[in-house]
């Protein structure tokens, strides 16, 4: 902090250390938080979040994207912090830490995505199917109205949208669309 004003990164941070204390304790995850640092990233524009490990201090550090904070919705951003705070744990346990099948397990107990996406590149883009009207979002997660577009509104005329499956281009405007593309895309999803 300078001069005592609260930043946007010192904001990130407090949610995160909170998150943190409730995930680690409702799921039982033995991160040792004396040996955890977080800090916020002002330039990362690809991944929204990293563990890195110190083996000297034998502490891990957090790093939290301040362009992703910006762009995702908080639950997808607590997921974020959630994916690290594995590593973290990983790290302080084993002096090492990747994404195989030790991750996957402690992710899916955490709730975690196992692999962290780029942020930058969104995997749903909702677009307005008025011609006259500009809106667009970005998603980084099936979020309920990207899987059933039909039940929510354009955020600018209130009119109905489309969303687009970035990865493949293909669309939808219904849940059962969502449904219909998904089963398509089957593994590529
Ligand atoms: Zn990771
Ligand atoms: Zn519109």
């Amino acid at each position: 902090m300078t001069d005592g004003e609260y930043t946007i990164a010192d904001e990130i941070v407090a949610r995160a250390r909170i998150h943190a204390r409730k995930v680690l304790d409702e799921r039982e995850l033995p991160v040792d938080r004396d040996a955890l640092e977080w800090t916020v990233s002002e330039r990362a524009r690809r991944r929204a979040g990293a563990c890195r490990w110190h083996p000297d201090r034998e502490t891990a550090t957090i790093v939290l994207a301040r362009r992703a904070y910006g762009e995702y919705d908080w639950p997808e951003f607590a997921a974020v912090v959630r994916h690290e705070l594995v590593h973290a744990w990983e790290f302080q346990q084993f002096g090492e830490s990747g994404h195989g099948p030790r991750f996957r397990d402690r992710a899916a107990a955490l709730d975690a995505p196992r692999h962290c996406r780029s942020f930058s590149e969104p995997r749903y883009v909702l677009r307005c199917r008025d011609e006259d009207c500009e809106w667009r979002a970005k998603r980084h997660r099936a979020s309920k109205p990207v899987k059933a577009p039909d039940r929510y509104r354009c955020g600018v005329c209130g009119g109905s949208y489309e969303v687009e499956h970035v990865a493949s281009g293909r669309t939808w405007a219904t849940a059962s669309g969502y449904g219909g593309a998904k089963a398509a895309l089957g593994a590529e999803w």
